[in-house]
């Protein structure tokens, strides 16, 4: 039986290395970008520092994880440039993949920002040849995986330096003909990524992706040795560099359609265009703004044809300027006009109003209610201010003031529409009110009788004296 054991691992020994050999294979290195004590005055070898957690440690998770998934793939030989927390310059990952002969270098990272106030998830590439193609290519199947999993696609992109490509690694990668990808996870540093990758389970999850993203742009399968391997398309090799959108957003125009300043509510519409890139995000700010102003809660732009339409939530009875900040994915921003809010007085006194009567209704229990100033003040606002400024004039003059016959006729219908329902509510106001009144006098005389009441049910005492006394 140990003979048969021993003859069988043999055996799967020897086939397994004459499979090695003769089928094709990708050779893929997984950088866990920082690590190492840090420098003086320099954050370089910690990476992001934020909500307790060192960049360098959370990379070694995700790029841990991606190598433990990609390595139960066939056709595929998988390394790692540091498995422990130490420091290696950007030239030594890159000499240590060209040394096992890596096909591409993968390194792991998450992101900050200065101002905290960015999200989502990004991969550089190499602006240059094949180091572009290759990399660009085996980034979108990536990003895939990621978008899949709810997060938030801020886009592949190359940058560029005065040396060629921006980023040290790619640009060493590129140099010695290695396409080198830069995987910028998610923000630590800002909530409403962090919320979702504050943990083990998130930072291991990202590794899985990412490797089932290189696993299918190889075209590879789960402990199978295939015999042929990706990609399916040669990849690109642009002759020029592929250079990152360098412009702003244009025509960026805040539109206020309405402010209801007792909820600070704003509906808005907000225009901006971008012929390069994609608009990533827009925030609010109120107050004066300057070129410094941060636009921190920033929202996904998911306007149509360059237009977006919204409710912004501000401070109720706001008065003041607000302006708009429209971003694209290569976090080029440009703001909007100003525009001035005026709390609307009629919907503020509508608000009041409205308390009154709930007042009236709900605190009868309140014998100050029947004080004489609550009358004088029930009684007249009901009438005047409780449903009247509900008809629209303003709505009606404008629709007056346009040409179109149609509109005029409509709008005269609105009036004489207008004007019945104010009648009905002038009457159904003087009848309440009459109620009201009388109702009082009894609540007046009946208090008399009994001596002071702490609880006094207004409903209840109406039907009474409605039924006994009348
Ligand atoms: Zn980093």
């Amino acid at each position: 039986m140990i003979f048969g054991l021993m003859f069988m691992t043999v055996l799967f020994v020897a086939v397994g290395c004459v499979n090695t050999y003769a089928a094709p294979s990708v050779t893929i290195v997984i950088d866990p970008g920082h690590g190492g004590e840090n420098e003086p005055n320099s954050e370089t070898n910690s990476g992001a520092r934020y909500n307790g957690l060192d960049e360098k440690n959370v990379n070694l998770v995700t790029a841990q994880a991606m190598y433990d998934e990609l390595s139960e793939y066939g056709n595929v030989n998988v390394y790692i440039t540091r498995d422990v927390d130490t420091a290696l310059t950007l030239e030594q990952r890159v000499d240590y993949a060209k040394s096992v002969g890596a096909d591409v270098l993968i390194s792991i990272h998450y992101n900050a920002s200065a101002d905290h106030n960015f999200f989502g998830s990004e991969i550089f590439t190499s602006a240059y040849g094949k180091c572009y193609g290759t990399g660009h290519a085996l980034a979108e199947k990536i990003m895939d995986e990621w978008v899949l999993d709810g997060n938030i696609r801020k886009d592949i992109k190359t940058r560029i330096g005065k040396k060629g490509d921006y980023y040290g690694l790619i640009r060493h990668g590129t140099e010695n003909n290695l396409p080198t990808i830069i995987l910028e996870h998610g923000y630590l540093d800002n909530d409403r990524d962090y919320q979702r990758i504050n943990n083990e389970e998130a930072w291991k999850r990202f590794g899985v992706l990412d490797a089932t993203g290189v696993a299918k742009y190889y075209g590879l399968e789960k402990y199978v040795v295939k015999e042929s391997i990706g990609p399916d398309k040669e990849p690109e090799e642009p002759s020029e560099a592929v250079r990152p959108d360098e412009s702003e957003p244009t025509g960026v125009r805040l539109e206020v359609d309405n402010y209801s300043s007792n909820k600070g509510n704003v509906d808005f519409t907000l225009y901006a265009y971008d012929d390069e890139s994609r608009l990533l995000y827009y925030g609010f700010k109120t107050g004066d703004v300057d070129d410094d102003t941060v636009f921190d809660e920033l929202e996904l732009w998911d306007g149509k044809g360059g237009k977006l339409t919204g409710t912004y939530h501000l401070q109720p009875g706001y008065e003041g300027k607000l302006t708009a900040m429209v971003y694209n994915v290569y976090q080029l921003h440009t703001m909007s006009n100003s525009v001035d809010l005026v709390p609307n007085e009629e919907e503020e006194d509508d608000e009041e109003d409205n308390a009154v009567v709930d007042d009236g209704e709900s605190q009868g229990e309140d014998d100050k209610m029947f004080t004489d100033d609550f009358q004088k003040e029930a009684g007249e606002d009901w009438i005047i201010g409780g449903d009247l400024p509900k008809v629209d004039t303003t709505a009606i003059a404008n629709a007056i003031d346009k040409n179109t016959e149609s509109t005029v006729k409509s709008s005269y219908t609105g009036l004489i529409i207008a004007g019945l329902v104010a009648a009905m509510t002038i009457a159904v106001a003087i009848v309440i009110s009459i109620s009201i009144a009388s109702q009082k006098r009894k609540k007046k005389k009946r208090r008399n009788r009994q001596g002071n009441r702490d609880v006094f049910d207004w409903a209840d005492d109406y039907d009474k004296d409605r039924w006994n006394n009348f």
